[in-house]
């Protein structure tokens, strides 16, 4: 029994090993205009990394999914695509034959939530911030069109435990840290920070290779990223692996580094509006200027927005109370 216990163990870790090398070997990388849309839901591949022992990350699709694995179960950060829902399963039982306990929603966005009701019907339960089943349980704004209504989720979809600065779960010897960044990304938005795996999962508040959303209809506010940044760097220490929303794992070093861009494209749409410059004024200033590069996008999922669009986030946020 031990023995083939330890064999079947092994099996998963070879397949989780392997995974990426296989999937970098499918083909050569899509240019830059292959990658303007998401790629299918049904040629979208689900990708494993190992992180830390027992904290996994699953890309598919250009989001994000950190999973704790241990003796309680499987906790998600995150699900993913509805569409994504069966691949990203089957994903996790190539590395836990536990059953998937809770979601943590990060927000009310459809590629962190679309997922719930079919993980629901599994057995999952959901946990989230209160704004988040707010927002699901009425019809709200697409951020990505504000033209675009989206209508109420079914009841299964919401989710069942709310909380409103902070809650912790302790399961597979971790004390997982989950807190609100107030006004942030949204007015919705949760971190979640697994002490024992040192891995912070930073939700949507933070793209690390593309240009964030401010989703203003949902409340959300560029002092409120810098506010929740500053807590988020004030529990992680330097050896703290990052999940970002969107892109590949980074460091401390690069969240804090973000953090000072934030500020920086702040201090000066703040000075222009000071200025009584308008908003093309400022622009033309190009406040985004050195951090354009880094901020392109690469991935399956990229996001067309530009360092513009950004500055016009600041711009109509930060003019309220600066005139
Ligand atoms: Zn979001």
């Amino acid at each position: 029994m031990a023995d083939h216990r330890i064999l079947f163990l092994s099996k998963k870790y070879l397949s989780v090993l392997f995974l990426p090398i296989l999937v970098l070997a499918v083909g050569p990388r899509p240019s830059a205009a292959q990658q303007a849309q998401p790629r299918p839901a049904e040629q979208a591949q689900v990708r494993t990394i190992p992180v830390a022992p027992g904290f996994y990350v699953l890309t598919g699709r250009g989001t994000n999914t950190g999973v704790s694995v241990g003796d309680d179960g499987v906790i998600l950060v995150n699900a993913g695509f509805a569409q994504m829902q069966p691949k990203v399963v089957e994903a996790i039982g190539k590395i836990s034959d536990k059953p998937i306990r809770f979601i943590i929603n990060t927000d009310w966005h459809d590629p962190n939530t679309s997922a719930n009701a079919l993980m629901a019907r599994l057995g999952v339960v959901i946990v989230a911030h209160e704004n988040v089943r707010k927002r699901l349980s009425a019809e709200r704004i697409d951020p990505g069109n504000t033209e675009k209504k989206i209508p109420p989720y079914p009841k299964e979809g919401l989710p069942a435990v709310t909380y409103s600065d902070d809650v912790t779960l302790h399961l597979n010897d971790e004390d997982v840290y989950v807190f609100h960044p107030a006004n942030a990304h949204s007015d919705s938005d949760s971190m979640v920070y697994f002490p024992k795996s040192n891995v912070l999962n930073t939700g949507d508040i933070y793209y690390s290779n593309n240009w964030p959303l401010i989703d203003l209809p949902s409340n959300g506010s560029v002092n409120g990223v810098i506010a929740g940044l500053d807590r988020a760097l004030k529990i992680v220490n330097a050896d703290t692996k990052v999940v970002p929303g969107r892109g590949p794992l980074t460091t401390v070093k690069e969240l804090t580094e973000y953090r000072n861009m934030f500020v920086t494209i702040r201090d000066r749409v703040v000075s222009g509006i000071r200025a009584g410059k308008t908003l093309d004024e400022i622009l033309a200033t190009k406040p985004t200027a050195e951090f354009e590069e880094a901020k392109k996008g690469t991935g399956e999922l990229v996001i067309t927005r530009t360092g513009a669009d950004v500055v016009k986030w600041f711009y109509q946020d930060l003019s309220k109370m600066n005139r």
